[in-house]
């Protein structure tokens, strides 16, 4: 069942029920009978779609934002600002996709070769509730680009995004055999991966949903792509101002209620700097973090996606100060609905749950670090490597330790954050290939070789 629980107060607003199998294995004869049409089109003709596609989404930006909201508590104004990179991720792909895909000459011993890019078929993704459409658009826009079908199953809150999103792309001429939403559940998902129509797979989740498609899909030798979680080092180095250090970290922990793969999750402070940096953070999110009502623009912390994610975190914070860590502010659930404090911890060490796992909610680990070597151990002591932040005033520094964190994305003196022209993906745990920028369309290219 997909059912849309309003997080901001528990109340039910729709359930719809899962598609049947036979719906399932219509899908997929859709998709797949709609690739060879498809893939015969013209670059510029599919270009020409998904840009007629980032219009439609501009244009229905609060629609969508008023969905997210509902759906899973996202704050009006930053479901405005996901569209914005939705948009930017299609006009992205429409603009670069005719170059990205163009024919490449390659002088090889004896003589010369050409590579040529092609789509390989009908694709199955798995999308998240985090960012219901930014996480779709990154899949979709530059496949649609490349040539290849999709078979859609969104996380099982979203099914208002999944719909909307379905009818953005039907409406700027999208055919109804090359992107089609299921509402199939994880339960239909090795059926899906067996079958031979379908010719590979992209999730983005947590890792027991990685593992469990990637094994499947290895069984049937599919290509799969996944952009699981992450436990992101911030490295504050030095400041030379205080006050801007702290606002700029937290605001990007705390945005989207800490739901963000990519969000410096650990903060790792120098020593000299670190009791300041603790007080002054404590403060602010004990101040400003204040929860309320996400469809009001001026509320700063909404609630979690749903009650289940809010009563994990908080066991998550609970955990860890029984194994010994102090919480400086928050932890406490607040009803009705999956709100949570906004909460600062300390004093995580090795051994302890919260130093290992990932944290998806407003809670902020402080780690103190007693050199720049230190720093960059404590960066590096984790399952995860998706992106990491280096903070300070020198830039060969920031460069230097940069190089040194094992992560697919470092930014320097800036945040996560995603845009459309930037790879994005992660290493160790976070998951296997990218997403975005040019790299994003290779990953379910056929690169062919044609010797001359
Ligand atoms: P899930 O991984 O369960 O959900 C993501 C998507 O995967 C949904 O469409 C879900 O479907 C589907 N799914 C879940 N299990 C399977 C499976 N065995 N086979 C196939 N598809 C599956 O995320 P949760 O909602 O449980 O979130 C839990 C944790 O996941 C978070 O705390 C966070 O750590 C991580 N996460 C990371 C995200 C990221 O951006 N990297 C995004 C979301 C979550 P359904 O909804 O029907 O279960």
């Amino acid at each position: 069942m997909y059912v849309v629980t309003n997080p901001a107060n528990g109340e039910l607003v729709e359930e719809v029920a899962n598609s049947t199998n036979e719906e399932v294995q219509e899908a997929i004869g859709r998709v797949h009978s709609g690739f060879p049409g498809w893939r015969s089109r013209t670059v510029a003709e599919r270009a020409a779609i998904v840009a007629r596609a980032a219009d439609l989404f501009e244009e229905r930006v609060d629609e969508f934002a008023n969905i997210m909201t509902l759906e899973m508590g996202k704050r009006i104004n930053e479901g405005r600002g996901e569209i914005g990179i939705v948009v930017d991720i299609f006009r992205y792909y429409a603009e670069h996709g005719p170059a990205l895909l163009a024919d490449e000459p390659l002088d090889i011993k004896g003589g010369r070769a050409v590579i040529t890019k092609s789509p390989i078929g009908a694709l199955l993704g798995i999308m998240p509730w985090n960012f219901p459409c930014y996480q779709v658009a990154r899949f979709v826009a530059p496949n649609l680009v490349l040539g290849n079908t999709i078979l859609l199953k969104h996380a099982s809150i979203c099914p208002r995004s999944a719909r909307a999103i379905e009818e953005v792309l039907r409406d700027a001429g999208v055919p109804d055999d090359v992107y089609v939403n299921t509402f199939a559940s994880s339960r239909q998902i090795p059926a899906i991966l067996a079958d031979p129509r379908i010719q590979g797979v992209s999730l983005t989740g947590s890792e027991q949903a990685g593992m469990s498609v990637a094994a499947e899909a290895g069984r049937h030798l599919k290509k799969t792509v996944l952009e699981l979680g992450g436990s992101d080092p911030l490295i504050v180095l030095d400041t030379d101002d205080m006050d801007e250090t702290v606002n700029a970290t937290a605001t990007a922990r705390m945005r989207n209620c800490g739901q963000s793969c990519n969000a410096p999750k650990r903060m790792i402070v120098l020593a000299d700097i670190y009791d300041e940096y603790v007080d002054q953070l404590t403060k602010r999110v004990a101040e400003y973090y204040v929860p309320g009502d996400p469809a009001d623009p001026e509320t700063k912390l909404p609630p979690l996606a749903s009650v289940a994610a809010a009563d994990e975190v908080a066991a998550q914070v609970a955990k860890a100060v029984e194994q010994g860590a102090t919480l400086r502010t928050g932890g406490h659930r607040i009803e009705p609905g999956a709100f949570l404090e906004a909460t600062v911890l300390t004093d995580v060490a090795p051994g302890m749950d919260a130093y290992y796992e990932e944290i998806f909610g407003p809670v902020v680990i402080v780690f103190r670090a007693e050199t720049e070597d230190d720093a960059v151990r404590l960066a590096n002591d984790t399952p995860f490597g998706l992106g990491a932040s280096v903070w300070g005033t020198d830039p060969d520094r920031l460069r230097r330790v940069a190089e040194r964190i094992d992560a697919g994305m470092v930014y320097l003196n800036r945040a996560g954050g995603s845009q459309a022209d930037l790879p994005f993906g992660g290493i160790k745990r976070s998951g296997i290939g990218r997403e975005l920028g040019p790299a994003g369309i290779e990953e379910f290219m056929n690169k062919k070789s044609i010797r001359l």
